[in-house]
């Protein structure tokens, strides 16, 4: 059988994915199967985002819940290997940087099942971050890397993989952002909802593993942002992760007493939420790039990115979550940066590109 299989399992690359499956879905004899590893499983993480974006049932789904990393990891690559040993896909497609990456890449490697990797190339240049591991096994394993930026091609040939199928196709999430905003128009009742007005908001995301699992640095991210409320609104859509540190240490929860907490949104209300925004304070890789394609001013709960281009443009700084007076300065001050218009990670025509490569490589 030609088909193609895409591993997926959490949020982000669901998104992804509906840009590229639907690239995909016209071309004759290929048929496409999405293996969910079940590493997001919360309704408003996964089953919202395959109803909104139109994406269909998974062909299966692990349902390896939330465990430690190397446990997740161990039963992901137990049921990815028996799913590709039973369906032979011709071609894995894997995306960003989870564990369900990893374990795709590995699974499928291990099966003699070639690997192509969407936002191949990316670095923050710090190993200890699990994402950064993720990326750099991932991209060594794969057969064919499709890049978001010319920086990302540099780090490949850096790292010796110049002679791998390499191509720089651009940010598929700009797709994926282009899509959404012209399929549906934003609307000012998603802010009237949250009682929230145009510009008159600081919006924050806080999910990675070097945040949620450091307290300290939890607790001054938080501390930084009580700050930040004492004088304009502060919306956070609270992450599972992040809320489950909270409860577990109950002197976080009382920095959030000012904060408009909420649960995630579905992803035009978060494209809303994000255009309205007067500033964006985020450690999430989506988060930001949306940010700067919004032309939102954005603070980067990190002390690195892989998306260093948004850095040197001036358009996110690093945020010092170390020290929350500092941070709280920070993000409002934020509200006066700009930059010049440009376009590192392409025009928003990625989907196409892999999907041109992809129907290359699994002829009909
Ligand atoms: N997102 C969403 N609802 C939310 C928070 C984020 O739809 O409540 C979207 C966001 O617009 C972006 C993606 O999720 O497209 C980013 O995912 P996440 O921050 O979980 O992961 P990362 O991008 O850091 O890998």
């Amino acid at each position: 059988m030609n088909s193609l299989l895409h591993i997926v399992g959490a949020r982000p690359q669901f998104i992804k994915l509906a840009m590229i499956f639907r690239a995909l879905c016209h071309r004759p004899g290929l048929t496409q199967l999405v293996l969910h590893t079940g590493q997001h499983y919360d309704t408003n993480l996964s089953q919202d985002f395959f109803n909104d974006l139109e994406l269909p049932k998974p062909a299966i789904n692990l349902g390896v819940g939330s465990v430690g990393t190397s446990i997740q990891c161990a039963r992901m690559l137990e049921g990815i290997c028996h799913y590709v040993q039973r369906e032979r896909p011709r071609l894995t497609v894997l995306y960003g940087d989870t564990n369900s990456t990893l374990a795709g890449a590995l699974a499928a490697t291990q099966a003699g099942i070639p690997v192509a990797h969407v936002e191949a190339g990316m670095r923050c240049g710090n190993l200890y971050m699990p994402e950064e591991i993720n990326r750099v096994v991932t991209d060594h394993l794969s057969e064919i890397l499709f890049c978001a930026s010319e920086t990302a091609r540099a780090n490949l040939v850096n790292e010796g993989l110049g002679s791998r199928e390499v191509h720089v196709v651009g940010d598929i999430m700009l797709d994926c952002f282009n899509y959404e905003r012209a399929r549906r128009p934003l609307s000012l009742d998603t802010l009237a909802r949250y009682g929230l007005d145009p510009k008159g908001y600081i919006l924050v995301t806080i999910h990675r593993a070097e945040n949620t699992d450091d307290k300290e640095s939890l607790e001054s991210i938080l501390s930084g942002l009580a700050l930040v409320a004492a004088t304009q609104q502060v919306l956070l859509p609270l992450h599972p992760r992040t809320k489950a540190r909270i409860m577990e240490e109950p002197q976080l929860g009382r920095h959030l007493s000012n904060l408009k907490v909420i649960d995630p949104v579905g992803y035009h209300d978060m494209l809303t939420l994000e255009s309205y925004a007067r500033v964006i304070a985020t450690d999430s890789g989506g988060v930001q790039k949306e940010a700067f394609y919004c032309g939102v001013p954005c603070v980067l709960l990190r002390g690195t990115t892989e998306w260093r281009e948004l850095v040197d443009l001036g358009a996110a700084i690093l945020g010092n979550c170390k020290n929350p007076r500092i941070l709280a300065e920070q993000i409002v001050d934020a509200a006066h940066q700009r930059w010049e218009r440009s376009t590192p990670y392409g025009t928003g025509n990625a989907a196409n590109a892999i999907a041109e490569v992809l129907v290359r490589r699994v002829p009909s």
